[in-house]
């Protein structure tokens, strides 16, 4: 049985730029995932995201904390197994919060949503075979393609560090998303705090 947590901050966004945005940084980084130019929601960007931040005011930041059982983290000491029994619980989880995020994207018009990792709404992305995107209003970035150091904000913010591991299945797995608002407004962060509360259980 996974145990779940949760925890969630805002900041305006140009505080949150200016502690957590290294453009330059964090693109050579993306440069390297096999994402890259593959999916729509990832770089190269047809936009400038200098521009695209300076559509919003305020940024919401909320993290899941998957904490593994303990015997699956004993047996998943291969990269195969980690990716076998992480690929599952990384499904079940961005299920949960796409509907998260399509629900304040519903309920507050001006704002954009920011996913954990790519964006995985179609089994294989149209980028790939260089056509446009299935749901154009549905690519999520992430805070990572988008300059963000994920790492510093889950620490400094949501109060969890990120465990860094490609050939086992760490002891626990934090997954950050993002809410980027056209203003602050309490009733954001509320709604947040309510649909994570009424989780109650890892979906898995
Ligand atoms: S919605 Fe589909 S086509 Fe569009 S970015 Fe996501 S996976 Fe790619």
């Amino acid at each position: 049985m996974n145990g779940v947590s949760f925890a969630a901050a805002g900041a305006e966004i140009g505080e949150m730029s200016s502690r957590y945005r290294s453009a330059e940084k964090f693109m050579a980084l993306c440069r390297d995932c096999p994402s890259y130019g593959r999916n729509w929601a990832c770089p190269p960007f047809d936009l400038d995201v200098g521009d695209y931040l300076k559509k919003f005011d305020y940024a919401y930041v909320f993290g899941v904390k998957i904490v593994h059982p303990a015997e699956a983290v004993r047996e998943a000491v291969t990269y195969e197994k980690f990716m076998e029994y992480s690929a599952g619980v990384f499904r079940g989880v961005k299920g949960v919060l796409s509907e998260l995020l399509r629900a304040l994207e519903e309920k507050f018009p001006g704002g954009a949503g920011a996913s954990a990792g790519c964006c995985d709404s179609c089994s294989l992305c149209a980028r790939g075979g260089g056509r446009p995107c299935r749901h154009p209003d549905r690519p999520r970035r992430s805070l990572e393609s988008l300059g963000f150091d994920v790492g510093a904000i889950s620490e400094d913010m949501l109060g969890t560090r990120l465990l860094w591991t490609k050939d086992a299945l760490p002891e626990y797995q934090m997954f950050v998303n993002g809410f980027f608002a056209a203003r602050e407004d309490d009733a954001i962060m509320n709604a947040i705090m309510s649909y994570l509360r009424g989780w109650g259980a890892c979906p898995l």
